[in-house]
């Protein structure tokens, strides 16, 4: 009985990861055709569309390679293919020490056809009920967080990496986690997956 309950775990297992390979598989073609319908490779969209979104201090070099797990000379590359296509232009930080990218007039109009790149998939999930969208989230985020500290996934800024997330201390199942820094409950449906307040947890 249980060797045929650990088997079933384990084929149930290996199907979950096939189902996560199969959706990173249609994002990747989903992002590659919307990147292609502007000109662009698909880092360059990320670059485009993180430029839109992200506080000035990761907007840089280093910290996008960062971000997107690659080296740095193929971030410069990238970088330097959006500057020649007049998307994004460098300036000095504040301390001088940094070179800041921002996007250009046009490139924040390519950043606005950009940003429906993923609006399949927001239309697939706003189909789901809500508290299954928030159980998913909640699952997902365990699973990043777990892979983070395996190091497989470098940068996470997300509740289940933070050292302020204190995980199942409330008995409410729609809101079982806490934050010590907002010192409040966290529903499922609203744990963060980009969060400014974010601090890493010690290993
Ligand atoms: S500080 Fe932000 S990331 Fe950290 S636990 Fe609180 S809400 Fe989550």
């Amino acid at each position: 009985m249980t060797g045929e309950t650990t088997g079933g775990a384990a084929d149930l297992d290996r199907r979950l990861a096939d189902a996560v390979e199969r959706l990173g598989h249609g994002l990747r073609s989903l992002a590659q055709r919307s990147a292609r319908a502007q000109g662009l490779s698909p880092l360059q969209q990320q670059v485009v569309l993180a430029l839109a979104g992200q506080p000035a201090a990761r907007r840089e070099v280093n910290a996008l390679a960062a971000e997107f797990d690659v080296t740095t000379p193929t971030m410069s590359d990238a970088v330097g293919a959006l500057e020649r296509k007049l998307l994004l232009a460098r300036s000095p930080s504040s301390d001088g020490r940094r070179r800041l990218l921002t996007l250009t007039a046009q490139g924040e109009v390519v950043a606005r056809e950009l940003a429906t790149w993923d609006e399949p998939l927001l239309t697939a999930l706003a189909k789901l009920p809500v508290e299954d969208r928030a159980t998913t989230l909640d699952t997902l985020l365990h699973l990043i967080g777990d892979l983070h500290r395996r190091g497989v996934v470098s940068v996470a800024r997300m509740c289940t990496t933070c050292r302020f997330f204190s995980p199942d201390v409330h008995p409410d199942p729609a809101a079982p986690h806490h934050c010590n820094l907002l010192r409040t409950p966290l529903p499922l449906a609203e744990l963060r997956t980009d969060c400014p307040e974010h601090e890493p947890a010690t290993a």
